[in-house]
């Protein structure tokens, strides 16, 4: 892509509105842009990482054996009434009438309606377990709306749910997107530590909230070292193991109780990026979701639900990689793995040689934004730094007589003088 023809409405002045540094950065780097309080338009730099998180979450949970679906985001009131939440859901749940004064609603989660997709598709045990999963927008009327994509009220999520004829089963549903959760946090390049949820209907370690790390974290958290060093990629990972693992929240987490030696003790602050939850047969039984068991008797499905925020998530790792410069993307989520950077495009040396490296660069699939642009050097490498592509190529009239690029990585760990065919090589390795 060309920066000369790219929508990147990029702000000079920190706006305002915005508290955090990923709000901040968001709005800076021309990624998101507000249409309503919590409710945002993607733009194009915005919507690239957008969907290379959803990507990573999708491959994950495809490769744990999840099906993806897509439902819809308006829902017919009569499911939650079935399953017994429409009153209780209260004033964050949007509501709406349709023409012929049916009760819809935008949904904020999907239990009641897969519950109701299931009980009309799956007649026998046989088809068990199953794990579908969609990843769609959800509309939260939440009280205040805030830090950007964050806490918004559209937001978008994947959820998941696995349905199971007995408890045993169920359980290892539920192990399975554990370690599918911690797999995919840490292709971002994150560290997430699940803490075990207070209020899981069957034993403490059947729901977890995923934290990330982050100095922003809107809650404290305690956790033992290893959760910085595991490899969760490897197979060999007991999630029951994982889950013995010291992780609280400061409210709970007492030195004086911990069982965590001081030195492997770590301490930070959480941004929760999703959570999982068994529910046994709460919808099953409001909707009389039931299979036939292996001795032809009915049984009503174990379930469990399973949420990731997608668009929180870009949030999330802005807050976790960023510098004073502005965003430092991990490679997984960029938007873009290169700026390629001319510094003279009334240079026609210069152009030549930028252009033959877009080209090249192109053809071996490496994803480029050429930085074409007239304005000064200074306020093009600002631009760059502040929207964060993992790496830099500068083409300049010096270079070019030497025939020479400079190749900078964002995180400022390489800087060096090659040739273009050299540069080509390390972008492409
Ligand atoms: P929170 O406690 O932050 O309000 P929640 O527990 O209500 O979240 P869940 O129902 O568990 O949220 O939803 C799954 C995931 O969706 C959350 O872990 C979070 O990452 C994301 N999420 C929830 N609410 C929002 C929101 N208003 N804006 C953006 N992402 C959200
Ligand atoms: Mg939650």
């Amino acid at each position: 892509m060309r920066l000369s023809r790219y929508l990147l409405p990029i702000l000079r002045e920190t706006p305002s509105e915005a508290q955090i540094v990923s709000h901040q950065l968001m709005l800076r780097a021309g990624m998101i842009r507000q249409n309503a309080a919590g409710i945002y338009s993607w733009l194009p730099l915005g919507f690239r990482v957008l969907h290379k998180i959803e990507t990573i979450v999708r491959e994950e949970m495809d490769r744990a054996g999840a099906q993806e679906i897509l439902m819809p985001t308006v829902q017919p009131a009569e499911l939650w009434r079935e399953s017994g939440r429409y009153d209780a859901y209260g004033p964050e749940m949007l509501r709406i009438r349709d023409r012929h004064d049916r009760e819809m609603l935008y949904g904020p989660t999907n239990e009641d309606m897969i519950t109701d997709l299931f009980r009309r598709s799956v007649r026998s045990y046989k088809a068990l377990p199953l794990w579908l999963y969609h990843i769609q927008w959800k509309f939260r009327d939440e009280v205040r709306p805030r830090f950007g994509v964050m806490r918004g009220r559209e937001f978008l999520m994947k959820d998941a749910y696995s349905f199971d004829v007995d408890f045993e089963s169920a359980k290892r549903s539920y192990d399975a997107m554990f370690i599918a959760y911690l797999r995919t946090y840490q292709r971002m390049g994150l560290t997430a530590i699940p803490m075990r949820g207070e209020t899981g209907p069957i034993g403490g370690d059947m729901s977890h909230e995923f934290q990330v790390l982050a100095q922003t974290g809107e809650s404290g958290v305690f956790y033992d070292r290893a959760f910085e060093d595991i490899d969760f990629s490897d197979p060999a990972i007991d999630p029951e193991e994982l889950k013995r693992l010291y992780a609280a929240t400061e409210d709970i987490h007492d030195p004086a109780t911990c069982p965590v030696p001081e030195d492997r003790l770590r301490q930070g602050r959480g941004i929760e990026v999703g959570q999982i939850f068994y529910f046994g047969t709460k919808y099953s039984k409001a909707m009389n979701a039931s299979v036939l068991g292996p001795d032809g008797a009915e049984v009503l499905v174990e379930m469990g639900s399973y949420g990731i925020g997608v668009s929180r998530l870009t949030g999330a790792l802005i807050e976790v990689f960023h510098d004073e410069r502005g965003i430092v993307w991990p490679e997984s989520v960029a938007p873009f793995k290169v700026a390629l950077i001319n510094l003279r495009p009334a240079d026609d040396a210069c152009v030549a040689m930028a252009d033959d490296l877009y080209a090249k660069l192109r053809d071996a699939g490496v994803e480029v934004l050429l930085a074409d642009t007239d304005d000064s050097p200074g306020s093009k490498f600002a631009a760059m730094d502040l929207i964060g592509l993992p790496w830099q190529v500068v083409v300049g009239p010096r270079g070019v007589k030497a025939g020479t690029v400079e190749l900078r990585s964002r995180k400022g760990d390489v800087r060096e003088e090659l040739s273009p065919e050299s540069a080509l090589a390390r972008l492409t390795a």
